[in-house]
């Protein structure tokens, strides 16, 4: 018998399957970290022949280069992220934890190594006289931005200490993530049959399948997945059980105990400070916004503030007619935060003879999933099949998609059930990008979610919330998908995070074009389509607790920008800032923020939107102004408008200044009218 070897590592071995998808079934987590060992040297040795070439530095053998170097990293990488988003284990937990300052101290070694930023500075300062194109400066001006932001100007001593900051906020990042995802676990409210008064029947089903899935088969459990306690909050008539729930769901991070996120905040939040202060920046918010559409934090705040006070007003308004509703109901109590979605679903059904249970089961997941193809389809020309290929879990779904020429555009996976293993929320990602650098690179790109898994045999139904969810991550999805550049560094949606929610929220105004609805909103048990009144009532709800929900999100930009503005962070407490700041703002009693510090992920895991929670209304006002562009033609699906779309926003990725992409779409900077308009805050005075 020969002597068996071990078998080779998936992850570094080519990958020919179809597609050429990382062969996921195979992978297993024992071949990460021997993976990253080794895509980490290639890479390390990459970037030093590029920054010790003998060579003068030119664009071929400098930025070129760097945008061929790293691959194999690259495509480790986004396969162990995909994995630990969505669907992670204690063994991907404790690679992440190994891994993370790793990758920073990676990232610091290249983005502060002095030799190949000299390289680059002299490109930079030649960029006039090297004959390129527009892509290829636009590159180099971005890497140059790049390197300076990093600290690649700044004396040793200083870049030392950066590489320090950025490797321990790497770690403080993960544990944060990792945090949350324990305080989620770790609730589970089991109830049984008596305890579901109010609850409607597929709410009933999905907390019966959460039960399953949790080990108390024949009972139903609440978790802590915003679809599962939305829809107790929304529809129990228990009053403990709301209470029960919502305390558990807000205090996420802040439970005491080793998932605490407190101090990690203030870490966290104290280190950004010295590194803006490191970089010449007054604060944090400063030096985020500088590379950002909106520029200062000044701008960002003008405009929450000129929505802040109207959206106050608003709310007013709301809880008033709440507070009334429990009065005739007999209540005698003030209504609290965990009621605030009860009495707003009942208010709903009484003003608009509409409730979430009668509108649910016209919302099919499928059906959903095919009306954002349809729509992809008309404004694009995009064809989307089904296709078999071994995924990471038998929830995830792919599809091959086409353009109207019949050519392979991208891969696409959808993985749109809740489960344990996978973080809350709802995002894109991708397992490779678009480019055309090294031959014509087409990308794959995921959408996870995290809706109600139906029982056995049932249909999967959404919200209309959830619907809109769902087409919003898939505008970011195509934003990935259409991508037409040549350099990696500027693929899909590498653009400011201001910019990068434009294809993403501008996608949801398609889910509301009637002709869309009365196509794919059919009901799961009869297949007849929405009935004509009922559209018609649900679109009149459209600007129907607008006070709630921007107060709600207003709240956290709000936060996040003051909280990213302190000068200097020593002994922070996260949990009295919070108060204090919310004090300040005037927050109305009855409304908590939608994300609270402890649990704010968008700040703290990762801080891809620290000082940018913003970025959600900013890019709202560039959608609704551009969705307005297809309403002035009458057309939703206005083709001339839409090409224009296609050319400088989807498919653009980086190529330009996100102005000037916008300016070249619309013919014009946009105004904040139409997300008034849209939000029913164009008439409401301020308070
Ligand atoms: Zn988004």
């Amino acid at each position: 018998m020969s002597p068996r070897s071990d078998p080779p590592n998936p992850l570094l071995t080519p990958w020919t399957g179809n597609f050429e998808l990382p062969p996921l079934a195979a992978i297993k987590p024992d071949h990460f970290r021997p993976a990253f060992d080794h895509a980490l040297a290639e890479h390390r040795s990459e970037i030093d022949a590029i920054s010790t070439n003998s060579a003068a530095p030119n664009f071929e053998n400098t930025i070129a280069a760097l945008e061929k170097s790293g691959r194999e990293l690259e495509r480790v990488s986004s396969v162990f992220f995909v994995l630990a988003g969505a669907h992670t284990s204690d063994d991907i937990e404790a690679i992440e934890r190994d891994i993370s300052p790793l990758l920073a101290r990676h990232s610091n070694a290249l983005y502060l190594n002095r030799a190949l930023y000299a390289r680059i500075a002299t490109l930079y300062l030649e960029r006039a006289t090297l004959g390129l194109d527009a892509e290829q400066a636009r590159v180099l001006e971005r890497y140059h931005t790049r390197f300076v932001r990093a600290g690649a100007a700044l004396e040793k001593p200083a870049q030392e200490r950066l590489a320090g900051i950025n490797e321990r906020l790497a770690s403080l990042g993960t544990q944060f993530a990792q945090n949350v995802l324990a305080d989620e676990k770790s609730f589970v409210m089991v109830l049984e049959e008596t305890d579901l008064a109010g609850l409607p029947d597929f709410a009933r089903a999905a907390a019966r399948a959460a039960a399953e899935e949790r080990g108390h088969a024949g009972k139903y459990a609440i978790t802590l997945a915003r679809s599962s306690v939305e829809s107790l909050l929304q529809f129990s008539s228990r009053r403990d059980l709301r209470e029960k729930a919502f305390q558990a769901w807000i205090r996420r991070g802040e439970n005491g105990g080793a998932t605490d996120n407190r101090k990690l905040i203030a870490e966290m939040v104290m280190l950004r400070a010295e590194r803006a202060k490191l970089l010449g920046f007054a604060t944090f918010a400063d030096y985020r916004l500088d590379d950002q559409m909106a520029k200062t934090p000044a701008a960002a705040r003008k405009l929450l503030d000129e929505v802040w006070g109207r959206a106050r007003t608003k709310a007013g308004v709301e809880r008033d007619a709440l507070q009334t509703m429990v009065a005739e109901e007999g209540g005698n109590f003030a209504l609290a935060p965990h009621d605030w979605r009860y009495y707003t679903e009942k208010l709903r059904k009484a003003k608009f003879d509409l409730d979430e249970a009668e509108i649910k089961p016209y919302f099919q997941l499928e059906k959903m999933v095919e009306a954002a193809f349809e729509t992809a389809h008309r404004l694009f020309g995009l064809s989307f099949k089904k296709v078999d290929v071994p995924l990471y879990h038998p929830d995830a779904r792919a599809w091959e998609v086409t353009d109207a020429q019949g050519r392979h555009v991208a891969l696409f996976i959808g993985d749109y059930f809740a489960r344990s293993s996978k973080h809350s929320g709802a995002w894109m990602t991708t397992l490779r990008d678009q480019a055309k650098l090294s031959g014509d690179v087409r990308p794959i790109v995921l959408n996870v979610c995290n809706f109600s898994k139906p029982a056995q045999g049932e249909p999967a139904l959404l919200s209309f919330d959830d619907a809109r969810t769902l087409f919003h991550e898939f505008g970011h999805a195509l934003h990935g998908m259409l991508s037409n550049v040549t350099y990696p560094l500027l693929a899909g949606t590498a653009v400011p995070s201001d910019f990068v929610e434009l294809p993403s929220q501008l996608y949801e105004h398609w889910l509301e074009v009637p002709e869309i609805l009365r196509e794919y909103a059919r009901h799961c048990r009869t297949g007849k389509p929405m009935p004509k009144a009922l559209l018609d009532r649900l679109l009149a709800t459209r600007t129907f607790n607008q006070g709630f929900a921007t107060v709600e999100y207003t709240a956290c930009a709000l936060v996040d920008l003051d909280l990213h503005s302190l000068p200097d962070a020593a002994h922070l407490d996260a949990a009295d800032f919070e108060r204090k700041d919310l004090e300040r703002i005037a927050m109305p009693a009855e409304i908590v923020m939608r994300h609270r510090l402890p649990h704010f992920q968008h700040l703290f895991s990762g801080g891809g939107y620290a000082a940018g929670y913003y970025s959600y209304m900013w890019s709202e006002v560039l959608d609704a102004d551009a969705f307005a562009a297809f309403e002035e033609t009458g057309n939703a699906f206005d083709p001339a408008t839409a090409k224009r779309l296609h050319e400088y926003v989807y498919g653009a990725g980086n190529l330009r200044d996100p102005a000037e992409a916008y300016k070249s779409f619309r013919g014009r900077l946009p105004t904040v009218d139409a997300l008034l308009k849209k939000r029913g805050l164009a008439d409401v005075v301020a308070s």
